[in-house]
């Protein structure tokens, strides 16, 4: 499989290339060159198989053995996963009025992003150390991204991760996941600001593109290939636990942020798995807008809910989304220009509609929407739930019918041990985790970048000294 830009400037990428690529060359993201089909035969036949066991059929689809042989990349898989601390990796709740939440929670950080970083950073350390190159991450995060990136390449030898926190605006567990990281591999900042102060030194330190050769930087957000590529097998996973015997469709209903998540199911409906999705969002809902009403337009300013891992300005992954649709680059262009310069575009009714047909209903809540749910949730089956999980639940509420049997499930995308205060608000009792109180006992390692510094300055050195 070789990977090619939306924009029609770059093609012929290995998956190596793309797993070192953010945005391509030409501004335009990277997507496979083709999309592999899989028949209904070959889906049943994966009906019984472990997730790692998926992962080990779906990932050589879109990387080729030259680049990684199938017992190398098999080791790295069950490496990836080892961590996870429940067996079937992604087990699917089957709770009351028909509700199936599919618990994505179950690796170190407690997040989805986990099921997708654990395999990035193997797939790093592998052409790295072969390589003997080192690379530098720099991520900025609002919460999960940071943890999850941490623990995938803690340790490593060819890897050094710089991570940006909001001081004060994550979550007590996820700020404490991030800053208890000793591994001198790892440099966590806490930045006094806001995620978009923090993006500004990092977005500017990337402009700067011989320094960032120069160093080897990278940023592993969901951008990147290699994640919506991993998160392929979730999506497949979901259909076979739902429907063995591959005689129907499911409809999934996905939590949606900057739409990572849901432009890897939309590629694995292309492969023909019979899926539909539902995205839930929050409050700002540019991408509700976008689907429903072809209005592509940034809002003016984020909304803080009680959903943050959720509350973006732009959903990178719709240009995907519509490449994959259109294949046309011309007009992937000729769309970004516009919201590029302009902060929005209208997307073409035909587009619109296709999309529609896959993606085909979208589902906004607010915080009331996020605690009564949650408290249903709780009061109906003795299970607490997320408030970014509670979201596409409440679109589940919204839209049940008594006596209409549906083969539906939800993502969870986080476990709700990362949002007590969410808890609290909903007028919920926290449980108590051990986990969580390991966490809290354990030492921290981090350094304060205060209001007056010169952020840019400080990142840079601190990317020169992890050279030398
Ligand atoms: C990242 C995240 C999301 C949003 O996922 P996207 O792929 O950006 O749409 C939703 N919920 C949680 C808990 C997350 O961490």
């Amino acid at each position: 499989m070789k990977y090619k830009s939306t924009r029609g400037g770059v093609s012929g990428l290995s998956f190596q290339d793309a797993l070192y690529t953010g945005y391509a060359a030409d501004g335009g993201i990277l997507v496979p060159e083709s999309i592999p089909v899989l028949n209904m035969e070959t889906l049943k036949s994966w009906a019984s198989l472990s997730y790692i066991d998926l992962a080990k059929k779906i990932v050589p689809l879109f990387v080729d053995e030259v680049e990684i042989p199938a017992s190398d990349l098999n080791g790295l898989l069950d490496k990836a996963f080892a961590k996870f601390t429940h067996q079937e990796i992604a087990p699917i709740q089957r709770l009351k009025n028909g509700l199936n939440i599919m618990e994505l929670f179950h690796g170190t950080t407690w997040a989805f992003k986990d099921l997708a970083l654990s395999c990035v950073g193997q797939f790093l350390e592998y052409f790295l150390s072969k390589q003997k190159k080192h690379l530098t991450i720099v991520v900025g995060t609002s919460g999960d991204t940071g943890s999850a990136a941490i623990e995938a390449v803690k340790g490593f030898e060819y890897v050094d991760i710089i991570v940006l926190l909001p001081k004060g605006r994550c979550s007590k567990v996820q700020e404490q996941q991030m800053i208890t990281a000793v591994e001198k591999n790892v440099h966590v900042y806490r930045v006094e600001g806001t995620s978009d102060d923090l993006d500004i030194p990092i977005k500017e330190v990337f402009k700067d593109v011989t320094f960032t050769k120069k160093h080897n930087l990278s940023s592993i957000n969901s951008i990147n290939w290699s994640r919506i590529m991993v998160q392929i097998v979730h999506y497949i996973y979901a259909y076979l636990q739902i429907c063995p015997r591959c005689d129907g469709e499911v409809e999934i209903i996905i939590p949606t942020g900057a739409c990572g998540n849901v432009t890897s199911g939309f590629i694995a409906k292309l492969m023909g798995v019979p899926i539909k999705f539902v995205c839930a969002v929050t409050q700002n809902d540019i991408v509700a807008r976008a689907i429903t009403k072809g209005d592509y337009s940034m809002s003016d300013s984020v909304i803080r809910t009680l959903a943050p891992a959720m509350d973006i300005q732009i959903p990178y992954n719709m240009e995907r989304l519509w490449y994959l649709i259109t294949q046309d680059s011309k007009l992937i262009c000729k769309l970004m220009t516009e919201f590029e310069s302009n902060g929005k575009v209208d997307i073409p009714t035909f587009l619109k509609n296709q999309i529609e047909e896959i993606i085909v209903a979208t589902y906004v809540a607010d915080n009331e929407d996020i605690k009564t749910t949650m408290r249903r949730t709780w009061e109906e089956n003795h299970y607490q739930i997320c408030p970014h999980t509670a979201i596409g639940v409440a679109y589940y509420y919204s839209t049940l019918k008594p006596d209409h049997k549906r083969t539906t499930v939800v993502i969870a995308t986080a476990s709700v041990k990362k949002f007590e205060e969410a808890v609290v608000a909903a007028g919920l009792t926290p449980q108590k985790y051990e986990e969580v109180e390991v966490l809290f006992s354990k030492p921290v390692k981090y350094t304060d970048m205060n209001k007056g510094e010169n952020w840019e300055l400080i990142l840079r050195d601190k990317i020169e000294d992890i050279d030398k």
